[in-house]
């Protein structure tokens, strides 16, 4: 094997909030490998000669499976020296991470975890929440709602019983069903819930609302996480108004970090 595989986290969506380290990686890569999740602003600084390919799963369209996605990382480290493979958030937390470095080791292709801003810091940030405030949050959950096929469901019960603070992954439309299974395992139905759509995005929406009134939201659009726990309580308007800062801003500061 020729390459070297980097698995990348490209964080929220917001360039700036890519590690340098990533953003080296991009610049230099010769063939970048992405998830539909990794903004468009972010691929723009890939490559500047490289080959860009969506390998992007989508609810409902599943554009690659995941064998084609192993085949795709594994056939491009045969003749190139930089291989990213570029996913949202950070690359250890809900991304399949594991069936690819299992793929990985098992053809012999060196490779290397470049950690990233997973959703749930970054929409807390731009909501200004403290996910583990001492008075009120000891322990944090990360969790998805949508199960690994064969595997049983969340379980609610468990989670209420330990954690304070619960960041759901993936909420898909299942918002009632999600305010319906917390209330009956325990937890108060006015508890506050925070849902960020777009966290770090120019269309980025906030929403407070509690548990028991989950039912009846409108459900915003995807990628969106849902936080529940006390600490969502402290509500700040202002945060919602925070823009990013303009793309022509981005990229002059971007384009001072130079390709390795
Ligand atoms: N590895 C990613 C998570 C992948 S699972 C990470 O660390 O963030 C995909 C889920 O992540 C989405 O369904 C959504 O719940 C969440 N997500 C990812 N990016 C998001 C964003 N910019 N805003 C809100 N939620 C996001």
């Amino acid at each position: 094997m020729k390459g070297k595989v980097y698995l990348v986290g490209a964080g929220p969506g917001d360039p700036e909030l890519l590690t340098l380290k990533a953003l080296r990686l991009l610049r230099s890569a010769d063939v970048v490998l992405h998830d539909a999740l990794v903004s468009d602003e972010i691929l723009e600084l890939a490559l500047p000669h490289g080959q860009l390919i969506d390998v992007g799963k989508r609810v409902g369209h599943h554009r690659c499976t995941q064998a084609e996605i192993n085949r795709q990382m594994i056939e491009s480290a045969r003749w190139a020296n930089v291989v990213v493979r570029l996913k949202g958030g950070d690359p250890l937390i809900f991304g399949r991470v594991a069936e690819e470095m299992a793929a990985l080791r098992q053809a012999g292709v060196e490779f290397e975890i470049v950690p990233g801003i997973t959703a749930a810091t970054a929409a807390a940030a731009q909501a200004r929440i403290p996910l583990t405030n001492r008075e009120s949050a000891s322990c944090m959950t990360l969790i998805t709602a949508q199960a690994a096929a064969g595997k049983p469901a969340v379980d609610f019960a468990s989670v209420a019983a330990t954690a304070s603070t619960v960041a759901i992954y993936m909420p898909g439309g299942s918002y009632s069903e999600i305010g319906r299974q917390m209330i009956a395992a325990g937890v108060a139905p006015e508890t506050c819930c925070l849902l960020v759509s777009n966290a770090c995005r120019k269309n980025q929406q906030l929403q407070w609302t509690d548990l028991r009134s989950l039912r009846s939201i409108t459900p915003p659009e995807s990628p969106a996480l849902l936080i529940v726990g006390e600490v969502t309580r402290c509500r700040d308007e202002s945060a919602a108004s925070t823009l990013l800062q303009s793309h022509n801003e981005i990229v002059w500061a971007i384009s001072h970090v130079a390709p390795e």
